[in-house]
């Protein structure tokens, strides 16, 4: 089967390797579609990332054999993949299973192959089933949804003004969310122009740019004297956690969607005397994902806008050159097998 491989020194190579063979207790799924993550970027430019690896995670397929001790997934579902979890570590009792830290296995980022493959293998605990009216590249895109889904959902906020700080992929998926969930107004603070449009299509009421706009006063203007009632920080730029807490308002809550890669200073007097609350956001959960999966089913949210480029995967190494790497592609959406 064809497949795009880390190869030290190399990057991405499309190899042609042996078919998966699955255990009694797996299920084989022919891709049809597979998004490519920010992690994915990361685990490749990284150095931790074995060589041989096949990366992606955000992937709808068909499932196309299960194994004799499968008794719960039919052939013929269409699915898209989470991580199981042990249920019994303290993440896992916690009701936190992407805290799980006992044989969590996953796609593209664990023990199993991913997605930029034409096939992949899991674990019926891994399947999510996809609602009939679902197409294949919006079911693969749930998941990142999700992820932004997760950061909301953990600051417990549920409407007010809301700021995101950045408009990369998972900013614009936050954007959306909150417009989704009747947040108001919807700030977005991003310094490229054509990603500060691209928010206001995805639902932010007032863009603003960083290297222009006075932030603190603008946050106080929106707001009538106070800070934002909930921030997210999507840009991965290290100043930006101190930003996004100056920006909260009082009894204000700071989310944490991005990697920072580095301590960073932050001023903690101003997280004291507003007692803002400071949240990191990590994954999703199964739940969030079926209830992206619904919100695309009933057309509440419509998950397509996005992606910016096609591909396929022989076309994905010179793509990732030339737009993922570049830092040009919002989403990469890769078209493998047949889609749904
Ligand atoms: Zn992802
Ligand atoms: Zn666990």
């Amino acid at each position: 089967m064809k497949a795009a491989v880390l190869r030290k020194g190399r990057g991405l190579v499309v190899e042609d390797l042996p078919m998966l063979e699955i255990d009694d207790d797996q299920v084989l799924i022919k891709v049809a579609n597979t998004g490519f993550c920010g992690s994915d970027h990361s685990l490749i430019e990284g150095e931790g990332a074995l060589d041989g690896t096949v990366f992606g995670h955000e992937m709808a397929g068909t499932v196309v054999k299960v194994g004799p001790h499968v008794t719960d997934v039919k052939e013929g579902t269409r699915a898209i993949l989470r991580p199981t979890y042990c249920n019994s570590c303290p993440g896992c009792r916690s009701g936190r299973f992407q805290l799980c830290s006992n044989n969590r296995r996953s796609i593209g980022i664990g023990d199993l192959p991913g997605g930029f493959a034409e096939y992949v293998k899991a674990y019926p605990q891994m399947v999510i089933p996809v609602p009939d009216n679902v197409d294949s590249q919006s079911a693969a895109l749930a998941e990142c949804y999700a992820v932004a889904l997760h950061g909301i959902n953990l600051t417990g906020a549920n409407d007010g003004s809301a700021l995101v700080i950045g408009a990369g992929t998972i900013g614009l998926a936050v954007v959306k969310l909150l417009k989704v969930k009747g947040f108001s107004p919807i700030v977005i603070s991003e310094p490229v122009a054509e990603k500060r449009e691209l928010a206001k299509q995805f639902g932010a009421d007032i863009v603003l740019d960083p290297f222009k706009d006075n932030l603190i006063a603008e946050a106080f203007q929106i707001n009538n004297g106070c800070g934002f009632s909930s921030v997210y920080e999507c840009s991965g730029i290290k100043s930006q956690l101190a930003e996004a807490i100056n920006l909260a308002g009082p009894g204000g809550k700071v989310c944490l969607l991005s990697v920072l890669h580095e301590d960073v200073p932050i001023n903690t007097t101003n997280l004291m005397f507003k007692e803002v609350e400071l949240y990191s956001s990590y994954g999703n959960t199964h739940t969030e994902n079926i209830q992206c999966l619904k919100w695309i089913s009933e057309g509440v949210l419509d998950p397509l806008p996005l992606i910016s480029d096609w591909c396929t995967l022989d076309e994905l190494p010179g793509v990732y050159r030339n737009r993922i790497n570049t830092g040009q592609a919002i989403k990469v959406m890769l078209k493998i097998g047949e889609e749904f």
